[in-house]
């Protein structure tokens, strides 16, 4: 592409598949939280992608990891051993319950390795009955066909025929909806510990409780999908651990490569020794580069001080949409945990949230929605004070501008 081929937005309708409908804005350079367009315009930014440059742009360490290993070995097949992917999986598994991890290179695979354990597991130990998959309205697990059925909402996955069978889907923090249906069919549930695309809905504690009860109960496994809340996202490493609820295999990926894409699984040794060799794969899973990149990610995120500044961080938000609130009145409440959070808008805004994007956008902040309600905020979880401070300054007046 020659100087004068210069990209624009309109090469996008020319050359790719129209599943996607980007902003006009060409976004060519990022450093921590900001990022700047072809113009030279600048942004701060609070949507970091969608949760996963957790380090802001080009973060020294993670430029440092990756230049490093680009200059050693670039792939390997899964025949070899693999020290980066061996290294990275040693630390994950220190940080949390899981004993064993497999790397795919997304959220979906992730989930998709999640899903294919528990009914493996559960064929094996219980029998060819036990396949029913229990997950929750407005749930998002990905696009691979598997996790957009398993995710909870039937428009990602109607009209591709004949989807996978034996998925329920059930309200989320409804204990007694799941109290009824669950039973000794069931192989696994797999939810997310705070619904990220559904609109940044917690669980209620009691809830989480139940479910994880109802599983042991039912000899059922329990999945968390951490791939929006893992790595520091919430304030612990990975939400369940704020939970206090333990699940039996969890997902991880966004926040896991900063923005190289990497994804894993991880479960316990009982569980894991059911994908035997030829069970499962993936050729780029556990990528050297990827996995280098991400173990650089999780040493700085795993600091005690980086988690402790995402819940300060976390405060600096909150009071300055409360601001934003108290001169506007436009939210009905603020959710979330840690830099996961959404604003959502009150009843004379409603159906609003991507006007505030596009407005936001205008002032130089770049911003997310979760559906037609919900204002997300998931930026770098070491984004500076003054950033958060001129973002929302920003905000305040793209507000303004809608609430003229
Ligand atoms: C983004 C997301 C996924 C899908 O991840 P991909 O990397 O896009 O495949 C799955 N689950 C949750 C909770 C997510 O937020």
């Amino acid at each position: 592409m020659t100087v004068e081929n210069k990209v624009e937005r309109g090469l996008f309708d020319e050359v790719m598949v129209p599943c996607y409908n980007p902003m006009e804005m060409v976004p060519v350079k990022g450093e921590g939280a900001r990022v700047w367009d072809q113009q030279g315009k600048e942004y701060i930014d609070f949507a970091g992608g969608i949760a996963v440059s957790c380090l802001g742009h080009c973060h020294p360490d993670m430029v440092n990891a990756l230049n490093e290993q680009s200059q050693k070995i670039w792939h390997l097949s899964n025949v070899m051993t693999n020290e980066p992917a061996l290294r990275l999986a040693k630390k994950l598994t220190d940080l949390c319950f899981a004993d064993k991890v497999f790397f795919a290179n997304s959220g979906a695979e992730a989930n998709e390795a999640a899903l294919k354990l528990v009914r493996r597991y559960a064929a094996d130990k219980f029998g060819p009955e036990k396949t029913e998959i229990i997950a929750f309205k407005q749930g998002f697990h990905g696009r691979t066909f598997f996790t957009v059925t398993v995710g909870g909402q039937a428009a990602y996955s109607d009209g591709f025929g004949p989807k996978p069978g034996d998925i329920t889907h059930l309200p989320y923090n409804d204990i007694e909806a799941l109290t009824e249906h669950m039973s000794d069919r069931t192989c696994a549930i797999m939810m997310e510990p705070l619904q990220g695309e559904g609109g940044i809905i917690p669980p209620t504690p009691e809830f989480a409780q139940a479910v994880r009860e109802l599983c042991d109960k039912h000899n059922a496994l329990l999945i968390f999908d951490e791939v929006q809340t893992g790595n520091g996202r919430t304030g612990n490493f990975y939400a369940y651990q704020g939970l206090g609820v333990t699940p039996d295999v969890l997902s991880t990926a966004k926040s896991l490569g900063g923005g190289f894409p990497i994804g894993a699984m991880l479960t316990t040794a009982e569980l894991a020794e059911h994908m035997k060799v030829g069970t499962h794969g993936s050729t780029y899973g556990g990528n050297p580069l990827g996995c280098a990149v991400a173990e650089a990610v999780v040493d700085v995120v795993s600091k005690p001080e980086t988690l402790a500044g995402v819940l300060e961080r976390e405060a600096l938000f909150r009071e300055g949409l409360e601001k934003i609130n108290a001169k506007y009145n436009i939210f009905a409440e603020v959710r979330g945990k840690g830099l996961l959070l959404g604003a959502a808008l009150n009843e004379q805004w409603q159906g609003r949230a991507r006007d505030v994007l596009v407005a936001a956008g205008k002032e130089g902040l770049m911003v997310l929605v979760a559906g037609l309600n919900v204002v997300r905020f998931t930026p770098s979880l070491v984004i500076s004070k003054e950033e958060i401070d001129e973002g929302l300054a920003r905000l305040e007046r793209a507000i303004a501008s809608l609430a003229k």
